[in-house]
């Protein structure tokens, strides 16, 4: 599964779940990609994010599953300091 950032002509931006590129390429080619805020179908592809929750700083999976010291961890990647990492 990736997640798309998606764009309405109009300039809305959603996401969606395709099973691939292909399965994406397929429903806008059959217009079945259509923007959730006013249905305009003519949605264009933005950046594709990977399969990654970034957006939730407090959840932190990848710091707090090794609280022994991440590599990323002393990098700020935690942001409020939840791996215990001076
Ligand atoms: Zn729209």
């Amino acid at each position: 599964m990736i997640v798309f950032d998606l764009k309405c002509s109009k300039g809305h931006t959603f996401e969606d779940w395709f099973g691939s590129t292909q399965e994406y390429e397929s429903m806008k080619e059959m217009g079945e990609l259509e923007c959730p805020q006013c249905g305009d179908s003519d949605v264009t592809k933005g950046l594709m994010a990977p399969a990654v929750a970034v957006s939730s700083p407090s959840d932190a999976p990848s710091c707090s599953a090794d609280p022994g010291g991440t590599p990323g961890c002393g990098m700020g990647g935690c942001g409020g300091g939840m791996c215990g990492f001076e």
